[in-house]
């Protein structure tokens, strides 16, 4: 009877498991469908040196051991806006910040309710 029952348990939980995994598949796949600004997670305040806002995308790959993305970086080169502007000016891509792991730096982003909607996201370029 014990038997039974545990292995009732353990069917169940495996059955939990497969749809837990799907559900996080599901929602990744959600987040991925998202055009990249809009998926972006910004920083309230922090900036690059360049100005731009520092900010993270939740459907990065991490680099090993990371699943996801793992720091703070500029959002002109997240969203590739800055290499093509330097690129035509000439200039040396040496005025961005090297990226702020989020183990090593405690930055707050538009999501914090401390910071009360504050955001580096640009505004709507139209
Ligand atoms: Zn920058």
């Amino acid at each position: 009877m014990n038997d039974n029952l545990d292995a009732k348990i353990a069917a169940k939980e495996a059955e939990i498991e497969t749809l837990r995994a799907r559900r996080n598949e599901e929602r990744a796949a959600d987040l991925r469908a998202k055009p990249l600004l809009d998926r972006m997670i910004f920083a309230a305040t922090a900036r690059c040196h360049c100005g731009a806002g520092l900010a993270y995308d939740p459907a990065a790959d991490g680099e090993p051991p990371f699943k996801g993305p793992s720091k703070w970086e500029c959002s002109d080169i997240l969203l590739f806006k800055t290499y093509d502007a330097e690129r035509q000016a000439a200039v040396k891509a040496a005025t961005h910040d090297e990226g702020f792991p989020f183990a090593f730096y405690e930055i707050k982003s538009e999501r914090q309710p401390s910071q009360r909607g504050m955001t580096t996201r640009p505004e709507a370029e139209q």
